[in-house]
């Protein structure tokens, strides 16, 4: 890909690192093999969080499914690459389910990271936003963690705890880096922290890029569910569109805009990518 191709009067800056990261790659070879097998297999949650990949696997037989008591006892389940709580794994067993696992290795780092504090009697507390499905996965590893999203959240947690009280503090792999690094900055003014809490090296480099570019506006390509979309778009500088599938680029009003850089989340697909640029191409 060239960088910084001049383009009647749009200036358009392709940022790297973008697209699939290589938990993402990986989850998604797995899926394929499982298709070529041709055994019918049900997904639990989005394998991704981007509607481009799900629809595509959906088109190839792929069932998704949100519910694990959805899937047939004895079926073949691939679990996402967000990772599953233990409580799933064991109702997985017990149904007697032919397990594909394609939990990204950086998000198993965490379980096992929130697990072992547990063991070790800290209180858990998980960086991240609750209703995301690595966090439900996460929190199962130990019972009574809390999960917090900004440093607001951390007066919740000074009315139900001790100061100076033991804390282990793990986080979502794909939150907003900086907004990480403050909150285990403030917790550590009122607990004794033990801290792996960070990002994955993935959202990292993307989320660097984009505070990078110094344009007049950021296209990041994404579903608006991506939650590392969705952090590429807060930590840009410049103005923002975000856009999930090309009708939604063709919405986009680019006028006035002299240098336009494009990026995509870890979960968008390299085709979509693409084919918005040679749509900018004819702007
Ligand atoms: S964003 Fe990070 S944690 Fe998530 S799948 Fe990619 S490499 Fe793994």
């Amino acid at each position: 890909m060239n960088f910084g191709r001049k383009l009647k009067k749009v200036k358009l800056e392709v940022l790297n690192p973008h697209g699939f990261c290589a938990g993402v790659k990986s989850a998604l070879d797995k899926a394929r093999r499982l298709i070529k097998s041709g055994e019918r297999v049900y997904c639990l949650h989005e394998i991704v969080h981007n509607e481009l990949v799900v629809a595509e696997l959906k088109s190839q037989g792929f069932i998704f499914v949100e519910d694990i008591n959805e899937i047939p006892d004895g079926s073949k389940v691939l679990f996402s690459a967000h990772g599953v709580s233990p409580d799933i794994r064991a109702t997985a067993e017990a149904k007697n389910l032919k397990i594909e696992d394609a939990t990204c290795p950086f998000v198993a780092r965490v379980h096992k990271a929130a697990a072992d504090f547990h063991k070790r009697g800290l209180l858990v507390i998980v960086v991240g936003k609750s209703s995301h499905a690595e966090v439900k996965g996460i929190i199962g590893e130990a019972p009574g963690a809390q999960v917090i999203s900004s440093i607001e959240d951390i007066e919740r947690l000074k009315l139900l705890f001790d100061k100076g009280l033991k804390v282990g503090v793990v986080s979502q792999t794909t939150m907003n880096a900086d907004d990480v690094a403050e909150i285990v900055s403030a917790l550590s003014r009122y607990f004794i922290v033990e801290s792996v809490a960070e990002v994955c090296n993935a959202t990292k480099d993307r989320q660097d890029a984009v505070k990078a570019f110094k344009g007049d506006a950021l296209l990041v390509l994404g579903s608006v569910t991506s939650s590392n979309t969705r952090r590429l778009c807060e930590v840009a500088s410049s103005k923002t569109f975000r856009a999930g599938n090309i009708d939604e680029v063709k919405a986009i009003d680019f006028s006035n805009i002299n240098h336009l850089g494009v990026t995509s989340g870890a979960s968008t697909p390299e085709e979509f990518f693409e084919s918005t640029l040679e749509l900018l191409l004819k702007i």
